[in-house]
């Protein structure tokens, strides 16, 4: 990892349910993939005052400014895995959002799952696209920018294809 940067503890913090099971195996996933330690939080609600009724959708925004004030008894980069499709200004939907060079991210969840497509679930597709995205958010907010390389974890998806031909990894030039 280049010199300089600071990882923090990684916390997950999940806004409406998500399983234990797939926050265990992201936590054993992280010291692996991006080379940091996290831990879970309690399940809160997604904060109604992110929500846009017109669109039925979150604002990123809105949401990461919410995590923004639990910095203070939670030290650490926190990432908000939030069971609800979100937007931001723009763009009809996004995968996630992060803070470049801050504490926190936001990883959306149900356009990671097959089942929004209308196909049967895959719960280990759903799983490493959980992980690819909290990886990308995690390097923005470590100062990564978008990377050339498709297979690149910093790379930008726009479609779930993009998401899955990358690896589980950022390549050579963010190290
Ligand atoms: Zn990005
Ligand atoms: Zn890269």
């Amino acid at each position: 990892m280049a010199i300089g940067i600071n990882k923090e503890k990684v916390i997950l913090f999940p806004m409406g349910p998500v399983s234990d099971e797939l926050l265990e195996w992201l936590l054993n996933m992280l010291p692996e993939t991006a080379g940091v330690k996290g831990v879970k939080e309690k399940q809160t609600k997604i904060p109604f005052g992110a929500y846009n009724r017109k669109r039925e959708q979150y604002l990123g925004d809105a949401l990461l400014e919410y995590i923004r004030e639990m910095d203070h008894y939670m030290k650490g980069t926190l990432i908000g895995l939030i069971n609800a499709d979100c937007y931001a200004e723009g763009h009809n939907y996004i995968f996630g959002e992060a803070v470049l060079k801050g504490y926190q991210a936001i990883v959306a969840l149900p356009r990671l799952r097959q089942s929004f497509y209308g196909l049967s679930e895959n719960p280990d597709l759903f799983r490493e696209r959980v992980l690819k995205e909290i990886l990308h958010e995690l390097g923005h907010t470590w100062g990564f920018t978008h990377c050339p390389d498709p297979l690149c974890a910093m790379h930008f998806a726009n479609s779930l294809s993009d998401i899955d031909v990358k690896n589980t990894h950022y390549c050579e030039l963010h190290s």
